[in-house]
């Protein structure tokens, strides 16, 4: 087929934002392009030429786009860069500058989609030394024998921006309106969703017919795409719609689809691409993780402060550092943990079919938890009080809320529904002051802290009754010199039992009389009921709990521990909290 046969169709494509149109004309355009050329058809409307998972991509550097486009024209560079920074697209600069060539083409054939395809594929492909002089020779080529029009998609194509505004639904639309009909599409989609690969849906259907795809089936290491979440604003609501049903921590990370299989595993991120490389750990987690079976897991990977236990959300790191974080850098730093919530695949078994419940009790049973690899931590209830008390736990560690989970439904790849439902905090309170913390325990460290204190047990001081209770454990803000000197500097006020003055539910390594005094910052104050400072204040069970709480570098020599943070404070703050997240946005 002529590539220019396609550029006819993008071009009236483009001048329609009315998606039945668009579907229409690509209808068309399926239909008279050959079978064996449709799959690479597809790739080229959706701008690519492989699926995203197999990361062959295009999406070569603008600049060096514009240094060919000189070539090509006989323009100076930096003609080209000015046109392109009056338009913001090489596409339509290439358009212009072919159209008004200072040098003639060469005599030459008009192009084929397959050498479009073949050139562009090889520019996607070309690596190492002497790619970039490869890379350029190719696009030369193209652009030597292309048409203005022929030259725009070229051009957007291989700097990875088709501006058609074709969305992969769409085509799913034209490939079941070509090759059966619209009553169709939910099949075609389906095929699209446990695949994420539109060119192999087109070249089934176009081989084999609408009977074809039900040949495409969940395979490893080639990603399923994704379930996703709707969301409710009240754990009531949540209870009444889905009744019983499972509640899981909402782990703020990433999410990583894991293909275990017996040779090799592979990663994939929550848009399909291989991040393989970024986790090795994980990688070496999930084969310890899985000496049996393998198949195809889903879960979210989480950086996790050894010695608290706590989660470390992205942001909140980003925001710590006050710059951008880069995630590998951060995963280099900080250890990162996957959370596993689903099996979609159990060994060629394909689960997707299975209720929920089925699916995490196969889950549970492949999967030997160790240090890397964890299973996501549930409940089953239908009491709201008990999902309450649950959502304080997972907001308590680290987690931004829970993922409600039908205990019946099926896994709906691609789909967004109420089969899941997510219940975050609805707003998101700063604490803008600090507060001065009384230093009553302290937990054995673990990793780089083995030897010495790894956190220590935080508390607020009760004046009502005299007592000091806990609100957090706080392991972050400290650099290895003040690490280093804890021990010694708490030694004079360590005791061998939890001082009657300290309420606490928890059970630290070492107790301590309250004395030293550290100023603390934290993100939010949340409820808790692992924490003693102001329990049943505010709900029964629970305490008042600093969430992601740093140490300032501050020791506050000049306050005795009755000179601390009040819980009384603390309840001030909370309620303050709550008036800021209530009031209408300004
Ligand atoms: P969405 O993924 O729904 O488009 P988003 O990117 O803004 O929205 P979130 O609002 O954070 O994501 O919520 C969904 C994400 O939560 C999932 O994609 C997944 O990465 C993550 N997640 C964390 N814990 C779980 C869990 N237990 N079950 C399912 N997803 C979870």
């Amino acid at each position: 087929m002529l590539f220019g046969t396609a550029v006819t169709f993008y071009e009236k494509i483009e001048s329609t934002t009315k998606r039945l149109e668009m579907t229409d004309l690509l209808t068309q355009l399926f239909k008279e392009t050959p079978a064996a050329e449709l799959d690479r058809l597809v790739y080229l409307t959706q701008g690519k030429v492989h699926p995203d998972y197999m990361g062959i991509e295009l999406g070569l550097a603008e600049k060096l786009v514009t240094k060919v486009l000189a070539h090509a024209t006989g323009l100076s560079e930096s003609e080209v860069t000015a046109k392109w920074k009056a338009s913001g697209d090489l596409g339509l600069v290439a358009e212009a500058a072919i159209g008004e060539r200072r040098q003639r083409p060469l005599e030459s054939e008009p192009l084929t989609l397959q050498r479009v395809y073949t050139n562009l594929d090889e520019i996607a492909r070309a690596s190492g030394g002497g790619s970039q002089e490869r890379k350029i020779t190719l696009l030369a080529d193209l652009l030597g024998a292309a048409t203005p029009k022929e030259a725009k998609y070229i051009v957007r194509a291989v700097v990875g921006k088709m501006r058609l505004g074709v969305a992969d639904m769409t085509i799913v639309d034209a490939l079941a309106t070509t090759f059966a009909t619209k009553g169709d599409r939910d099949t075609v989609e389906r095929a699209y969703n446990v695949s994420s690969d539109l060119g192999e849906v087109a070249r089934v259907l176009a081989a084999d017919g609408l009977a074809g795809l039900s040949k495409i089936r969940l395979q490893l290491y080639r990603p399923i795409r994704s379930m996703l979440c709707e969301r409710l604003e009240t754990l009531e609501e949540i209870l009444q719609r889905l009744g019983r049903c499972a509640l899981e921590y909402k782990y703020d990370g990433l999410r990583v689809q894991a293909h275990v299989g017996p040779a090799q595993i592979r990663l994939f991120s929550r848009h399909l691409e291989d991040t393989t490389g970024q986790f090795p750990d994980l990688v070496d987690g999930l084969r310890r993780a899985f000496p049996g079976t393998g198949g195809i897991v889903e879960g979210e990977a989480v950086p996790v402060d050894p010695n608290t236990g706590e989660f470390l959300p992205f942001q909140e790191v980003s925001r710590r550092r006050g710059r951008k974080y880069d995630v590998e850098v951060m995963m280099k730093e900080y250890p990162v943990t996957l959370f596993l919530f689903d099996c979609l695949l159990d060994g060629d078994r394909d689960l997707t079919a299975r209720p929920y419940r089925e699916r995490r009790e196969i889950l549970h049973a492949r999967v030997r938890p160790n240090d890397r690899v964890q299973l996501a931590t549930f409940i089953e209830t239908g009491d709201p009080r008990e999902a309450e008390g649950f959502f304080d736990t997972a907001l308590q560690v680290g987690g931004e809320g829970l993922v409600a989970k039908a205990l019946d439904s099926t896994y709906d790849a691609g789909a967004r529904g109420y089969q899941w439902i997510k219940f975050k905090r609805d707003y998101a309170a700063a604490m803008s002051d600090t507060v001065d913390l009384v230093v009553v325990g302290a937990f054995a460290g673990r990793g780089k802290r083995a030897g010495g204190y790894g956190a220590l047990l935080m508390a607020a001081y009760d004046k009502g009754t005299d007592v000091f209770r806990t609100v957090c454990k706080l392991g972050s803000g400290f650099d290895d010199a003040t690490l280093a000197t804890l021990p010694g500097r708490l030694a004079p006020h360590r005791v061998d039992r939890r001082s009657a003055r300290v309420d606490s539910k928890l059970q630290p390594d070492a107790w301590f009389e309250p004395a030293v005094v550290l100023e603390v910052l934290g993100a939010e104050i949340t409820l808790s009921p692992v924490h003693t400072g102001g329990q049943d204040l505010v709900r029964k069970g629970a305490g008042f709990a600093i969430r992601f709480p740093r140490f300032t570098g501050k020791w506050r020599e000049d306050k005795g521990p009755e000179d601390a943070t009040t819980v009384e404070e603390i309840r001030e703050m909370y309620e303050k909290q709550l008036k800021v997240a209530k009031a209408p946005p300004a």
